[in-house]
């Protein structure tokens, strides 16, 4: 009786083929256009982006703050196990650690439009896996109890109807297995009509901003803060201030992106006590 067996390699082969075969159904029966470039996609993901255009991202990568992520340029960086920003040596904002999946370049800007604005759900799943990879490993954001979303302002809820960083912590919290909290932090202070703000008036609005709701404890939990951008870093100290405020043991912000102005300005960075490399 002859029989049929796949070895592993063509297994893999046939797998491969048959998901071809599938993407070239899936471009002939749904031509959708790329949401950033408006190529044709030419593959089944549910993602509605390219892949260059997914490609295009720029990921943060080391040097970084050891504190806030912030990437450092600098000669000296390499010569120290521990640097510090000059924001964090002041010790500015009130989460404990800060890392973000990519800076905040211009197709970064059109994702990030495309979640705020269109609820592009698949999007935010796709995020959430970039920070579900960060969180693996960076060993600060291991052992996390929970996750909590930057909240918007009730208005804006109401009228948006939906919450984009939201979008991003409910997959990142199925993929860690951990449970989301979105209504944990409420925002009590609306963002100013104005469109663009000023370095000092974002810290100004939203300072007192955020509180943890009436009644809620969070004693003693590590906490993973998700938003969609950092900028100056003024909302996740707010909400980082409002969680501690209700007992948070530690707080951890994860955004899929980084605005770093002066990226390629050269860090004054200093030896930190007792962690000078070699
Ligand atoms: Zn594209
Ligand atoms: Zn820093």
């Amino acid at each position: 009786m002859p029989t049929v067996s796949f070895g592993r390699a063509s297994g893999v082969a046939v797998w491969s083929a048959l998901r071809t075969a599938r993407d070239a159904l899936a471009s002939v029966v749904f031509p959708a256009p790329c949401r950033m470039c408006a190529s044709t996609l030419d593959t089944a993901s549910r993602v509605p982006i390219c892949a260059q255009c997914l490609a295009s991202f720029d990921r943060i990568h080391g040097p970084l703050c050891a504190c806030c992520g912030r990437p450092i340029i600098s000669p000296q960086a390499a010569d120290f196990l521990v640097v510090l920003c000059r924001l964090c040596r002041a010790e500015t904002f009130g989460f404990d650690f800060a890392r973000s999946f990519a800076l905040y370049n211009d197709p970064m800007v059109r994702a990030i439009l495309l979640l705020k604005h269109d609820a592009v759900a698949p999007l935010g799943v796709w995020f959430a896996d970039r920070l579900s990879e960060l969180v693996a490993s960076t060993p600060e954001c291991l052992n996390a109890d929970v996750i909590v979303s930057v909240p918007l302002h009730p208005t804006r809820l109401r009228e948006r109807g939906y919450n984009q960083a939201e979008l991003i912590a409910r997959p990142l919290g199925r993929a860690l297995h951990l449970p989301l909290k979105p209504f944990l932090l409420v925002r009590t202070k609306p963002r100013p009509e104005k469109l663009r703000l000023t370095r000092h008036e974002r810290w100004e609005t939203v300072r007192g901003a955020y509180v943890a709701r009436e009644g809620i404890r969070v004693d003693n939990l590590h906490i993973l803060l998700v938003d969609d951008v950092m900028t100056t870093g003024a909302t996740l100290d707010a909400c980082s201030r409002a969680l501690r405020k209700a007992g948070a043991a530690r707080v951890t912000a994860l955004t899929v992106a980084r605005s770093v102005p002066n990226w390629m300005a050269t860090e004054d960075i200093r030896e930190q006590p007792g962690v000078h490399g070699t």
